[in-house]
């Protein structure tokens, strides 16, 4: 039976590792980190249950398909709530809109804050549904060879939405600032500011106000243990502590691997870890870019993050809620135009302990925050400290009620750290920017070209950043590798 070599345990490898054990192949993953799940770790501690990476669970129906390619349903690994809200966006003091999980709803709070706006958000989510019809049926599960995969009928008809931002379409047809920063939302997931992504990509608010945003009870690493044990039953050995140091190349073709010193044969590489990072395991006339090409590139945020545990329960906060009580023009000019830290940052609050009492010791709350900065910003104690106080300081003001009184434990993670633990290029945390010119086939490929048996998948791949497009892109690279 061919061996196959799966580097890293994220969701693309995962994914990537039960289509290649369902086809027959003898398959070992290994994880260079003590537990699986790349980004998506957990971190335990007090008796708080932090998700370390992803918290938003959206477009349901990928997680669906991907389990019953399997023979199975969601439901035989993990239990799902729908969040109502499925989040709160504040604006400023005691002043927010919470996005409601009833459509209705939403239309009337658009009506409350603009006249007429919601007959404008039906159109744009009939739009927005028929491109995400075309992106899933269409374009996303493409291995992003050539540009000829996008062009059908169904893009043709929306070609001018690649050239539009979404953006100035949403500014165009909505004049109040809260409603437009509520549109604006859904595509900071794909990493790129909102003017610069392509209209297209409206299919996100689809996504988040008719699909909805979902919670699995015991957070989202019980995804990774999910994918976990499924892999597991077809018969994926998975190998945590393994580092892989380097790929052994003869006549063009991966044969082995050095893990911890030793050197495995292989018949076949798929490597899940970061691509800038997976082509240094290669000599370097193996690799498919070069420096110079990664410098180029616009990559999507890093982060800082806190995991926070409160000794008493936080009143006025939702289970997501959003602080966009700040200019975002100047903070995403500090990411994206001249990376260095910015001075009021728009930051996000989880709070998972509201829906799920598993996560937090009974009266208390576990709460996670987040603020997107530039990859590769020099990240001391001190600058960590200052945000952290600032945090603290705005959501105290904003929702009226003392906050930092109630923290018992804290730990914060930053671009150091994502370089130390994944080793993401520039310590980014979520790949690539989805800018137009970084799209599709556009996109790193997943074939090296020197390396006939070599594989690339992840957020730095098609179709892009989040973990409905890792599992996607675990999908693709399979096909590629079963038809190589
Ligand atoms: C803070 C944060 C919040 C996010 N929020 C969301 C969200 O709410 N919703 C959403 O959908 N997405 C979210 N994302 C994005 C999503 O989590 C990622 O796109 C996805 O998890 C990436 O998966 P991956 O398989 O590409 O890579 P990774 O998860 O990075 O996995 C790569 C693995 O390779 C391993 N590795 C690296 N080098 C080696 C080596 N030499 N040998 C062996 N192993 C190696 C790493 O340790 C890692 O485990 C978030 C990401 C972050 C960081």
């Amino acid at each position: 039976m061919k061996k196959i070599t799966i580097i890293g345990s994220g969701f693309s490898s995962l994914s990537a590792a039960c289509y290649m054990a369902k086809a027959g192949y003898d398959v070992t993953i290994y994880e260079k980190n003590e537990t699986v799940g790349g980004r998506a770790r957990q971190l335990k501690t007090d008796g708080f249950t932090f998700d370390m990476g992803p918290t938003f669970y959206w477009m349901p129906d990928v997680f669906d398909d991907f389990f019953a390619d399997f023979g199975k349903k969601t439901s035989d690994y993990y239990e799902l709530i729908r969040l109502n809200p499925g989040y709160e966006i504040y604006f400023g003091k005691e002043d927010s809109i919470p996005v409601s999980a009833n459509l209705e709803e939403i239309y009337q709070t658009f009506e409350k804050h603009e006249k007429g706006s919601s007959i404008y958000l039906k159109k744009f989510l009939k739009s927005a549904e028929y491109n995400y019809r075309v992106a899933m049926d269409k374009v996303v599960y493409k291995p992003g060879k050539s540009p000829l995969e996008l062009i059908m009928p169904a893009t043709a008809l929306r070609v001018m939405q690649f050239f539009t931002s979404i953006s100035s379409t949403i500014r165009k047809n909505i004049k109040n600032e809260k409603l437009r920063q509520i549109l604006e939302f859904p595509v900071i997931f794909l990493g790129a500011k909102p003017s610069q992504t392509p209209q297209f990509y409206c299919f996100m608010n689809y996504a988040d106000m008719v699909l909805g945003t979902w919670h699995i009870r015991g957070g989202m690493f019980e995804l990774v243990k999910g994918m976990q044990t499924l892999a597991e039953s077809l018969g994926v050995k998975v190998q945590t502590n393994s580092p892989i140091d380097s790929i052994v190349v003869e006549n063009n073709l991966a044969t082995g691997i050095v893990v911890n010193g030793k050197t495995i044969s292989t018949d076949l590489v798929i490597s899940g870890a970061d691509y800038h990072h997976t082509e240094l395991l290669l000599e370097e006339k193996f690799r498919n870019y070069s420096e110079k090409y990664w410098q180029k590139k616009v990559f999507a945020p890093s982060a800082l993050l806190f995991y926070v545990g409160f000794n008493r329960k936080i009143d006025k906060v939702s289970h997501h809620t959003l602080f966009f009580d700040t200019d975002f023009t100047l903070h995403a000019e500090k990411i994206y135009d001249t990376p260095e830290w910015p001075d009021k940052p728009l930051f996000y609050a989880s709070f998972p302990s509201k829906t799920d009492d598993q996560l937090s010791p009974e009266g208390t709350e576990a709460g996670i925050f987040l603020i997107p900065i530039a990859p590769g910003l020099n990240d001391t104690e001190e600058i960590r400290e200052h945000y952290f106080e600032q945090i603290m300081q705005r959501m105290e003001l904003i929702t009226n009620q003392p906050i930092k009184d109630a923290v018992i434990f804290k730990r914060s993670y930053s671009v150091t750290d994502f370089v130390k633990d994944y080793h993401a290029y520039k310590g980014n945390a979520y790949g690539l920017s989805n800018i137009i010119t970084q799209t599709a086939f556009l996109k790193p490929k997943m074939m090296n070209k020197r390396v006939k048996n070599m594989f690339y998948t992840g957020q730095l791949t098609v179709p892009g950043p989040g973990v409905p497009p890792t599992i996607i892109s675990g999908k693709i690279v399979s096909e590629l590798a079963i038809n190589s």
